[in-house]
């Protein structure tokens, strides 16, 4: 069976502990992956600080030019990266591909670094004394990542740390670890020096290696709320920036003058696409007033409507869940919403596909009449299940967003400019739609929520991944001439 190994210093090594890799869609183990520790960790640190010594006196160009290279080699290889991807983790092989080129977006920003890196200059600020500032990258830093987006996530992080002129050790999820060392050879291929960009895979112990090793400077961490408050307390107790972005439950606000059609066909899409493993999935549609009735029938509908299959089958608009256990928490789920008074009006349990009888599958779920004490309602469920809940006014809806726990992101569906304003500018979620159900920002902005969905200050990707990446420098200069030698003054220095 097929080991997927650690990269370090640009090849691959092996470890002697390995964890089983599985295809969601047969349920059968397909490779084993390696399980590094503190030993692998410190190697990896080892080559990312002798990279670091060249990389960061690079040149700009030089460090923008493999990233154009890079990028082209992930446009060349979507498909590949696209089907390793859907066999690991189960996602269609063209919601794969979509993770790929949101992800590549971000290595398209990092290609166009020059501008935001511009520094800033003033003028004679005093008289023969100018400021100026630039920004210099960090050192070693290290990023985290879950199973959901093994390419998108990390690749909200590596391009912009590296062509800020830092060295990177990525630590992804031990459940689909395969794109990781996929993108470690595209990146030897546009020509990134060895020990630039590392993967050490593993679970807990290779993370708290990381967390705790004084050599990496800066933890990017991007994964469930309880695991990200863990890694923030862990690495700034430790001296080190953390980004740390957490878990969602994104509600969708649906008005009775929405084109229902409209609005149930995109939640629809948001609630069940990638079988709801996304952070930005809709999980909960929260119908005001008279909308809810006709809401309803048009999502049931439009559930039963959804074609459930391996993802690298034509056809498949949704695929399994990612292991037997997220299958069984997701199950569990719709059957503790139906004893708490729930109304199941679609039940996605039980589902068995034909030839694939042992893989992870479950059907879109559906339920109504959810009110907040439900664990349906409390939880992150992390699958194909979408709760109504009913209120009677937008301002109600507004209150019960900002008394979630939660604030990824939200939608508003509505023809109401008036309504739209106001629910952007109350609700407190740091990613918001009007008639978009998954409102993921640009590269060129940055992605992050409010609340639990983000711990600590620092969004990711975009200008907030350049200032993350880097530390800023003022300098002021004096270049006098010999005539205009003063003597310098005791008192704290103003400007004449
Ligand atoms: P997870 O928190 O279980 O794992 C994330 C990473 O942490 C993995 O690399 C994993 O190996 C590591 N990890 C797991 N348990 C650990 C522990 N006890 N100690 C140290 N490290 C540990 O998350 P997941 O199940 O892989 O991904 C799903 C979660 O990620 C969901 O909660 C989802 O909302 C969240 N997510 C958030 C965003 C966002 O942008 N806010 C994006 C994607 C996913």
């Amino acid at each position: 069976m097929k080991t997927i190994p650690h990269w370090i210093d640009g090849s691959p090594v092996l470890g002697t502990d390995t964890a089983p890799v599985f295809n969601p869609a047969t349920g059968q183990e397909q490779a084993r992956v390696v399980l590094g520790g503190s030993t692998d960790v410190d190697t990896a640190v080892a080559a990312a600080a002798r990279a670091f010594e060249t990389w960061s006196e690079s040149s700009l160009t030089q460090r923008t030019q493999v990233m154009f290279a890079f990028r082209q080699l992930l446009v060349e290889h979507e498909e590949e990266l696209g089907r390793i991807i859907s066999a690991e983790h189960g996602k269609t092989v063209d919601d794969a591909r979509g993770e790929i080129v949101r992800g590549r977006e971000v290595v398209e920003f990092a290609c166009g670094l020059g501008d935001v890196l511009k520094g800033s200059f003033s003028d004679q600020v005093s008289r023969g004394v100018d400021v100026h500032n630039f920004r210099q990258p960090l050192g070693v830093v290290a990023g985290i990542t879950p199973f959901n987006f093994p390419a998108m996530v990390p690749l909200w992080m590596h391009p912009i740390a590296i062509a800020t002129g830092n060295t990177f050790i990525l630590k992804p999820s031990e459940r689909d670890p395969s794109a990781a060392n996929f993108a470690a050879e595209l990146y030897k291929k546009a020509g990134l020096p060895d020990g630039v960009f590392n993967v050490v895979h593993g679970g807990k112990d290779a993370v708290d290696a990381i967390l705790a090793h004084p050599g990496i400077e800066a933890v990017s961490f991007v994964g469930s709320t309880p695991i990200a408050k863990y890694v923030h307390e862990q690495a700034t107790a430790c001296g080190k920036r953390v980004q740390a972005l957490g878990g969602a439950k994104n509600h969708a606000v649906v008005l009775p003058d929405a084109d229902l059609e409209f609005a149930a066909n995109h939640i629809t899409a948001g609630a069940y696409g990638s079988a709801g493993e996304r952070c930005m999935a809709v999980s909960v549609a929260v119908a005001v007033g008279s909308a809810a009735d006709g809401l309803v029938e048009v999502l049931e509908r439009k559930a039963r409507e959804v074609k459930v299959g391996p993802g690298d089958a034509p056809g498949t608009e949704m695929g399994p869940l990612v292991t037997k256990a997220a299958q069984e928490r997701v199950e569990n789920a719709v059957g503790t919403a139906a004893t708490q008074g729930a109304t199941v009006v679609v039940d996605g349990r039980g589902l068995k596909i034909d030839g694939h009888e042992e893989g992870f599958f479950t059907g879109p779920s559906l339920l109504d009449h959810v009110t907040t004490d439900m664990d349906a309602y409390k939880e992150e469920l992390f699958g194909p299940v979408l709760a109504i809940v009913r209120v009677d006014t937008l301002d109600a809806a507004i209150d019960l967003i900002n008394a979630n726990p939660y604030g990824n992101g939200t939608a508003l569906f509505t023809g109401s400019g008036e309504a739209a304003r106001r629910f952007q500018r109350k609700v407190k979620v740091g990613m918001i739609g009007v008639n978009v159900p998954v409102p993921v920002p640009m590269s060129y902005y940055s992605f992050g929520g409010w609340k639990d969905s983000l711990i600590g200050d620092s969004p990711i990707h975009g200008p907030e991944g350049v200032r993350f990446y880097t530390r800023p420098k003022v300098v002021t200069t004096r270049w006098p001439q010999p005539a205009q030698h003063v003597a310098a003054g005791f008192t704290f220095p103003t400007s004449s």
